[in-house]
C-alpha cells in the first residue's frame, strides 16, 4: 500500500514579512499591547483606525498619544506592500496594481468598479503552484504564500483609494472580495481563512464586508473544500474545474491527479449543504481543448446530479497569454456551450472579462514584471 502523500495545505513559512497588527485577532492584539507595556484598551483603538479609518501610518492616528506612535508603528506596522505601479482600463473604472512586498516579492491585485458594486480581487500567494499549462503565473511557480496581513492590506489600500476618489467615478465603497488572483487560496489555508474573518469581521476586528460578497476560490484540494466548509461560513466557494472529465483534467489542472472531480464534486455539495451557498465552478473556455459539446453536456450532467440547483457555471472565455498555444473558444462555441450547460438544468453565464487589455487573468501582470 502506498502512503499517503501529504497534504499541502499551509506550505512553511518561508520569507515571510515581520508581524502586522492584520495578522493579529482581538486576543493577539490585546497581548501585543501587553508587551508593548501599553494599555489593553489601545489594541481596540488601533484596530479601528486600521480596519475603520484605513489607516495603516500610526503618526496619522491622532487618537493615540504621540510619544506612542513610533512604538506601535515599529511593532505592529512593519512596511507590508508598495505599488510599483498601477494600471487602468476600461475608462479608469478597472485598476489594477502591482505590488512589491518588503522582500521583493511581486503580486497584483485588481479593483472592478461597476454601477452597484466594487469588486476587488485580491493574491493570496506570490505566484501559484498548481503549474496550470495555460496559465501565466503557474508557469512560474510558486515564490511564497502570502501573510494574513499582506492579504487584508491589499483590501485596506483598495478601500482606501476607493474612499478617497481615487479611481474613477468619485468616492465609493468597497463591496465584494474575491481570492481569484495570483495563487491557490486554500493551499494558504490558515492565513486565507483568518484574512477572511478580518475582511468580513464588524469594527474592531475588520471591515465588515458580508460575507455573502466573498467569494474564496480553488482547483479543488477536496480535504480543504471540506475544512472550509467546516467553519461555518457563509462565503461562496468558486471551484475552477476547466472540464468535467478527469482524461483531461489531469492535464489542464494537473492537482486534478490527486483530487479526481467526482472527490471535488462531493466536497463541494459537502460545502453546499454546509454553508446553504450555491457554489459557483468556474470554466475557462479553450479553443479545441474543452469547449466541445460534448463536454458541455457531460458537464451539466455531473452538476445536476451532485449539486442540483445548488451550482452556477461562470464560463470565462481564456485570456490567452503572448506566444502562447492556448486561445479563447470562439463566439459561437461558447454561445453552444453555455446553451448546452443551460439546457442541462444548470445555470450557466459568460464571465464579464474586465481588464483583459491590462492582463487580467491570474498573474499575468506581475508574470511580465
Ligand atoms: S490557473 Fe489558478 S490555480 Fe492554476 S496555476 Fe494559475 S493561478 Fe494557479
Amino acid at each position: 500500500m502506498t502512503a499517503p502523500l501529504p497534504l499541502v495545505f499551509d506550505a512553511p513559512r518561508r520569507g515571510m514579512p515581520p508581524r502586522h497588527l492584520a495578522d493579529l485577532d482581538a486576543d493577539g492584539r490585546r497581548a501585543a499591547m501587553e508587551a508593548l507595556g501599553l494599555p489593553k484598551f489601545r489594541a481596540d483603538q488601533i484596530a479601528r483606525q486600521y480596519y475603520g479609518r484605513l489607516q495603516a501610518d500610526p503618526e496619522q492616528m491622532t487618537d493615540l498619544p504621540e510619544a506612542m506612535r513610533a512604538k506601535v508603528a515599529e511593532a505592529l506596522f512593519p512596511p507590508l506592500l508598495t505599488a510599483v505601479r498601477h494600471i487602468a482600463c476600461d475608462d479608469g473604472s478597472t485598476r489594477k496594481t502591482l505590488w512589491k512586498a518588503n522582500d521583493g516579492t511581486l503580486l497584483e491585485s485588481v479593483l472592478m468598479r461597476y454601477p452597484d458594486r466594487a469588486t476587488l480581487c485580491i493574491s493570496s500567494q506570490a505566484g501559484c503552484g498548481m503549474a496550470c499549462p495555460f496559465c501565466a503565473t503557474g508557469q512560474a511557480g510558486l515564490t511564497r504564500n502570502l501573510s494574513t496581513a499582506e492579504i487584508v492590506d491589499q483590501v485596506r489600500s483598495a478601500a482606501a483609494a476607493l474612499r478617497d476618489g481615487e479611481v474613477a467615478g468619485g468616492p465609493g465603497r468597497l463591496s465584494n472580495i474575491v481570492f481569484m488572483g495570483m495563487g491557490e487560496p486554500l493551499a494558504n489555508y490558515r492565513r486565507v481563512v483568518s484574512a477572511v474573518r478580518r475582511i468580513t469581521s464588524p469594527s474592531p476586528d475588520g471591515f465588515g464586508i458580508s460575507q455573502r460578497n466573498v467569494v474564496v476560490s480553488t482547483v479543488g484540494l477536496a480535504p480543504a473544500i471540506r475544512k472550509l466548509a467546516d467553519e461555518d461560513l457563509s462565503v461562496t466557494l468558486a471551484v475552477s474545474l476547466h472540464t468535467p472529465d478527469d482524461e483531461l483534467r489531469d492535464t489542464l489542472v494537473p492537482v486534478n491527479n490527486r483530487w479526481p472531480v467526482a472527490e471535488v464534486l462531493d466536497a463541494a455539495r459537502y460545502y453546499a449543504d454546509k454553508s446553504g451557498r450555491r457554489v459557483s465552478i468556474e470554466y475557462a473556455l479553450i479553443r479545441d481543448i474543452n469547449d466541445q459539446p460534448w463536454r458541455a453536456d457531460m458537464l451539466g450532467k455531473k452538476l445536476h446530479k451532485t449539486l442540483g440547483s445548488r451550482v452556477h457555471v461562470n464560463v470565462i472565455p481564456l485570456n490567452p497569454t503572448p506566444g502562447s498555444k492556448w486561445d479563447a473558444a470562439p463566439k459561437p462555441v461558447e454561445r453552444e456551450f453555455v446553451r448546452r450547460v443551460n439546457e442541462a438544468g444548470v445555470p450557466c453565464t459568460v464571465r464579464d472579462t474586465r481588464g483583459q487589455e491590462i492582463a487580467a487573468a491570474c498573474g499575468q501582470l506581475a508574470a511580465e514584471g
